[in-house]
């Protein structure tokens, strides 16, 4: 199995190389061929009569003329001849390379590529090689490498690998002949072969089209494999909801649900009673009501006789939930407690006490809630918020205490079908696609720097009037110190221009009990202004702020400033967002475009996943997005679609789990730990 074999087997690979290539971690055989070229270098030579202006090209022609040389310095110098490549007399420029002059004699033929100028009929050589080239040159792989190797020695290393164990490789191939057949797919062995020495451009893309399918199909069937056994294992436990209570509790809201929260609510709650784990996504734009949707959960729970945890990101919205959870559900005689790194000796001691006896219905905190000394009496519902991280680790460590609770993942990051689909394919989903009546949208404006005074006096305006604004701070991702500068030099600015108003500020070198104090005085209207870095958490809920001035805008995603945006409009006033961003390039235009005219929080993480990918939008590792080999899940996204219908149909049939045909697939999932052994025979 080349998958057991190390890579120092390789003809070529001492423990240098093989150090080398650790870094890239390959280790063994079967990683090497699968470290597949990030991208081609396309030589196939060009008909000159159809290259375009500027385009980088590769032709071959016999050299016309002697080269001349020209130094402009030392080192710099330019060598031309001409070439006559078909019916084109071409000029051919090469800077730098003055030993070409000696080496060039009129009558070689060579192959040049370089950048092609269609008017002057010249081309600017980047690569000259002596010789007609060989025809499988035609596409040479660039690969991605680290210190101590090349992309051409990682390229002989592959040769060597492949002329050695290529025919052990082909042996294997997941896929069954006959889907092979269905969709024109290359075999493994040959696919793999092609990406590394692809003929052809044809043969490439069904090279690469084929270990995308694979990829994808792979993984769906991993997702769906996981979901069906949850469902089928009874893993989780039925929690008897008393409808009625229920019932009660929601009639007397201060207002009554949108339809989108009853139908997530039942949605929830049918999870609850099932005999499976719950692991369920629950998604809404800011503002849309999650929270309430949450808290119906939790009473349902805590009335069922188990107790619930609601997990947030950070302590300041730990404190908001408990607030808000202690409103609700107090006066309903279901405890309520809070629990964060700041509760500390003895209260800390009675809290645990609490919630190991049972005490305690319903605990609100952050990840702290999870660790060793936390102890349930019979936790049945874990709420997270904004938690992209709670995932297979955290679940695992609830499992080490004995617990399998129903879990629901709440985000205001709206998640397109397509992340939604693969990374969060073995979820449920349920969606809050209405906001509650009478919502004003928040106006968005687009202004450059220069316009600064305007904003200011506007902001100004809205003070007067008794509301509170926002003012967020350049973001400047490479140095925390120069984010806390920007954001202190602000301050000091708005706090001169404002000075019948006091001016806050909040950021992330500040303790968290810092950090609490300034957005309780925002909370309080003890500050008017409220000047920060992005630590604004998302959920924070001011319903007196009605502006959002955001500093250097191009430098945040748009889902982010969406976000940010959803700060404000919480209560009844209009409220105002304003992305201040010079909008240098077009992109960045394109973006502040976008943000003004849309305020809805799908469409913008659609552009915004169109635009950066995503992982810039979700953060690969925070939201266990799978880091695909191959496949791309925007590029590839309707070979996704296939890959999941194909696994869907796959997982339920027969054959798929008795058919010969199928044993090398089942063999891959067996692998990855798909199947727990018992459940395939
Ligand atoms: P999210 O967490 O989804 O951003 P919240 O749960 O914080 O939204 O809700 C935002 C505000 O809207 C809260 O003040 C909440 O009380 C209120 N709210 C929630 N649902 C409704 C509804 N159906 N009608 C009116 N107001 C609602
Ligand atoms: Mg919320």
């Amino acid at each position: 199995m080349i998958d057991e074999i190390p890579v120092t087997a390789v003809r070529g690979v001492g423990p240098e190389t093989a150090e080398a290539l650790n870094e890239l971690n390959i280790r063994t055989v079967g990683e090497l061929l699968e470290h597949f070229p990030h991208r081609y270098e396309n030589y196939q030579i060009k008909d000159l009569a159809h290259a375009q202006h500027e385009e980088k090209i590769t032709i071959v022609g016999k050299v016309q003329s002697e080269p001349s040389l020209r130094f402009f310095s030392k080192k710099k110098s330019r060598l031309t001849f001409r070439l006559l490549s078909g019916r084109y007399l071409v000029k051919a420029v090469v800077f730098n390379r003055p030993y070409l002059k000696r080496r060039l004699a009129v009558g070689d033929t060579v192959t040049v590529t370089g950048k092609w100028d269609a008017y002057a009929l010249s081309i600017t050589v980047n690569e000259l090689k002596f010789g007609s080239l060989d025809r499988t040159e035609a596409y040479e792989p660039v690969y991605s490498v680290k210190d101590g190797l090349t992309s051409k020695g990682l390229r002989k290393i592959i040769r060597a690998a492949l002329e050695r164990y290529g025919s052990v490789m082909s042996e294997r191939d997941p896929l069954p002949p006959e889907l092979r057949e269905m969709y024109k797919l290359p075999s493994r062995g040959d696919a793999i072969r092609a990406l590394h020495f692809p003929q052809n451009g044809t043969e490439l893309k069904h090279a690469r089209r084929r270990m995308v399918y694979e990829e994808f199909l792979l993984f769906q069937l991993k997702m769906q494999a996981l979901k069906s056994f949850n469902r089928q294992s009874g893993s989780g436990r039925s929690i008897k909801v008393p409808k009625d209570a229920v019932h009660t509790f929601i009639e007397g809201l201060p207002f009554s649900l949108t339809g989108a929260q009853r139908r997530v609510i039942d949605e929830i709650l049918a999870d609850l009673e099932a005999p499976y784990r719950m692991n369920r996504l629950l998604q809404g734009d800011v503002g849309s009501g999650k929270t309430v949707v949450a808290a119906i959960a939790l009473y349902a729970v805590a009335k069922a006789g188990f107790q619930g945890a609601l997990m947030v990101p950070t302590e300041i919205l730990a404190e908001q939930h408990a607030e808000s959870l202690d409103r609700l559900l107090t006066p309903h005689g279901v405890t309520v407690a809070l629990l964060t790194g700041t509760v500390k000796g003895r209260r800390r001691q009675a809290l645990l006490e609490h919630l190991a006896n049972g005490g305690i219905d319903v605990v609100v905190g952050t990840h702290a809630l999870i660790q060793e000394a936390v102890r349930f009496k019979n936790l049945g519902l874990v709420v997270t918020d904004e938690q992209h991280r709670f995932g297979v680790e955290q679940r695992r460590a609830l499992k080490a205490k004995g617990i399998n609770p129903d879990v629901l993942f709440m985000t205001a990051t709206p998640i397109p079908r397509t992340m939604a689909i693969s990374a969060f394919g073995d979820m449920d989903i349920s969606t809050i696609d209405e906001m509650p009546a009478g919502r004003k949208p928040v106006r968005t404006t687009w202004v450059k720097h220069e316009q600064l005074n305007a904003v200011l006096r506007f902001m100004l305006k809205e003070l007067q009037k008794g509301r509170q604004a926002y003012v967020i701070c350049p973001l400047i991702e490479e140095s925390e110190q120069l984010d806390l500068q920007n954001a202190i030099d602000v301050h000091a600015r708005l706090s001169a221009v404002f000075k019948d108003y006091k001016v806050g500020l909040l950021h992330g070198r500040m303790t968290p009990e810092e950090k609490d104090r300034a957005m309780s005085d925002f909370k309080a209207n003890r500050t008017q202004v409220l000047v920060s870095t992005t630590v604004i958490e998302v959920g924070v809920n001011v319903p007196n702020a009605t502006v959002m001035v955001v500093y250097d805008a191009e430098r945040f995603g748009l889902a982010q400033l969406h976000q940010l945006r959803g700060r404000v409009g919480r209560g009844d006033e209009q409220a105002y967002c304003i992305l201040i961003a010079d909008g240098k390039s077009e992109a960045s235009r394109e973006r502040m475009r976008i943000m003004t005219e849309t305020a809805d929080g799908f469409k913008l993480s659609e552009y915004d996943l169109k635009l950066r990918g995503p992982g810039d939008v979700f953060g690969i590792k925070q939201s266990g997005l799978p880091d695909f080999k191959i496949a791309d899940l925007i590029h590839d996204y309707r070979a996704l679609e296939v890959a999941r219908r194909d696994a869907a149909e796959m997982i339920r049939s027969e054959a798929f789990w008795r058919d010969p045909a199928y044993e090398e697939l089942r063999n891959w999932l067996k692998k990855e730990g798909v199947f727990a052994g018992d459940r395939l025979d």
